[in-house]
């Protein structure tokens, strides 16, 4: 039996955005377990860039995307959790830059009638890492200090929100003053352009020269030594991605002369390892998007067909907040 067509953007060679393509491809089938979701919108992430360049391993051809929301429009055998009609929303499972998507039910959560299916699209997977960082990694309390890079990226409007409802006090590095007043809006305390001044000196000011508790560095290459000298003694670097880069090897031995650091390479998939701690992640993000605790920022949305142009933005640090793509059928229904 012939599948219908769908829309998908994909990747037969690594490379730069160019090599986002959008084809006609069979819409896929499900299997025991599984849920075929009809995409309303699809989350963007960094992560999305290093896979597409070759940074991450990848079997190629692929589709590109691990986030979304939509509605289920068929599910396979033995899934009984969820049923045809249900608003859905996932992070963490390949495949999102299409019309439809595949995805097994263990990975997919329920979308309040109150948050749109765009907004769960913008929330699940950055909004799941700044909870880990906030809530696990390392237990932001009321009164400390956390430095968060590229605080007006997705990730980083986000984790300052979260740490400013624990009252720790975030200092936030930005690149422009239009992302200075967006991390501002977000309650961050302090704002260092790190492209002309020196955060290591600003933080150690801050502090009155102790340094702070936590630094959240996404950036890596770029900041990564500056991050473990911001650090006061026992401090603790969260070091989840390198938009700038990655951090080259370094010496153990640097840890003990800064202060005895601890330094962690943390991931979402490890911190919703079952899928307790992913209802709980996510319910979380949705009960504070509902009670207005978060908020989020979507400007950054293209049509699917437009992908490498998202990519191009993303890397070229032109956006702020979300961005997501929406596929042409989400469009029609708009
Ligand atoms: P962002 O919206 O934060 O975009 C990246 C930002 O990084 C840019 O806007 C820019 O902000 C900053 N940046 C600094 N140097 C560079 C550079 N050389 N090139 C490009 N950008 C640079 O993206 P996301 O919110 O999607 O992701 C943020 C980071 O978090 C990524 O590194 C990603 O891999 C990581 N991540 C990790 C997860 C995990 O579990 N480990 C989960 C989710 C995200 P500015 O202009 O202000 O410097």
């Amino acid at each position: 039996r012939r599948r219908r067509l769908m829309k998908a953007i994909r990747v037969a060679a690594a490379g730069g955005p160019e090599v986002l393509l959008l084809e006609d491809v069979p819409q896929p089938a499900t299997g025991r377990g599984e849920a075929l979701v009809r995409l309303a919108a699809i989350g963007v992430n960094y992560i999305d860039v290093y896979q597409r360049n070759g940074m991450y391993p990848m079997t190629r051809p692929f589709t590109p995307g691990s986030e979304g929301a939509g509605t289920i429009v068929a599910i396979g055998d033995g899934a009984t959790t969820l049923h045809e009609g249900d608003r859905v929303a996932y992070a963490m499972h390949p495949g999102s830059y299409a019309e439809y998507a595949v995805v097994p039910v263990a990975k997919l959560v329920q979308v309040p009638e109150a948050i749109s299916l765009r907004d769960a699209a913008a929330a699940m997977l950055q909004g799941m890492t700044a909870h880990y960082l906030a809530n696990s990694t390392f237990a932001l309390a009321a009164g400390q200090f956390a430095l968060i890079h590229a605080g007006a990226g997705g990730v980083g409007l986000l984790l300052t929100q979260l740490a400013k409802g624990k009252n720790a006090h975030v200092i936030s590095t930005v690149s422009t003053a239009h992302k200075e007043r967006l991390a501002r809006a977000a309650g961050a305390d302090d704002v260092v352009r790190y492209t002309e001044t020196d955060f290591v000196a600003e933080a150690r000011r801050i502090t009155s020269g102790r340094g702070v508790e936590v630094v959240y560095d996404s950036v890596g290459r770029t900041t990564f030594q500056g991050s473990l000298r911001a650090l006061r003694p026992r401090g603790l670097l969260a070091l989840f991605g390198a938009s700038s880069g990655p951090v080259p090897p370094f010496d153990p031995q640097l840890l003990n002369e800064r202060g005895s650091l601890y330094v962690t390479r943390p991931t979402l998939a490890h911190y919703v390892a079952d899928s307790a701690e992913l209802q709980w992640r996510a319910r979380s993000v949705f009960d504070d998007l509902i009670a207005g605790r978060l908020k989020l920022r979507t400007e950054h949305a293209y049509p699917l067909e437009d992908a490498a142009q998202a990519h191009a933005d993303l890397e070229a640090r032109r956006t702020t907040g979300k961005v997501l793509l929406i596929p042409p059928l989400a469009h029609a229904e708009a």
